[in-house]
């Protein structure tokens, strides 16, 4: 059976158990969660999500530069006041440099895609030091946001505080 098809079929379950239908747009506890796609990191898990909680932004290494628009939208439109950054160990963006997927791709594809930063890095604090600093220093998010950020560690489940 196809993946979407096995998709389908627990949606039908879902949908019968279903009793969250009528929760207000903006998230409750007014956050935006911003974290790497990686497979093994499910965010409303981590940090006890429900249903109509909080935004959570996902995108390859969980990069602020990456996530600006859905921020802003978020914090203008939405009503959030915090931006919880997570990143993760072991995470695929500390294996590529920006010029090796550049030329992957040109390879591969026979495209060019150097117009776009892919933002790897080397350093997991670093990065998330980088992207509170992004944030901060974007006169696109006010001043008033709280912003935190923490590394998330793929072999024990746990959170450690990035300062
Ligand atoms: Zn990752």
């Amino acid at each position: 059976m196809s993946v979407v098809n096995e998709f389908i079929e627990a949606n039908h379950i879902y949908a019968a158990q279903f009793q969250k239908g009528s929760l207000p747009l903006p998230p409750g506890r007014k956050v935006a969660v911003l974290a790497c796609m990686d497979a093994r990191l499910d965010p409303a898990r981590i940090l006890g999500l429900e249903e109509g909680d909080a935004h959570v932004i996902r995108n390859a290494g969980g990069r602020a530069a990456d996530a600006l628009r859905s921020l802003i939208i978020s914090e203008q439109l939405l009503g959030t006041q915090t931006i919880v950054i997570i990143h993760h160990t072991d995470c695929g963006m500390l294996t590529f440099s920006d010029d090796g997927i550049h030329h992957k791709i040109k390879q591969e594809l026979h495209a060019d895609a150097d117009h776009i930063a892919f933002l790897p890095f080397t350093d997991l604090e670093q990065s998330v030091r980088d992207d509170i600093a992004f944030l901060q220093g974007s006169p696109l998010i006010p001043d008033s946001i709280e912003i935190k950020g923490f590394i998330y560690d793929v072999t024990t489940g746990k959170l450690h505080t990035v300062n």
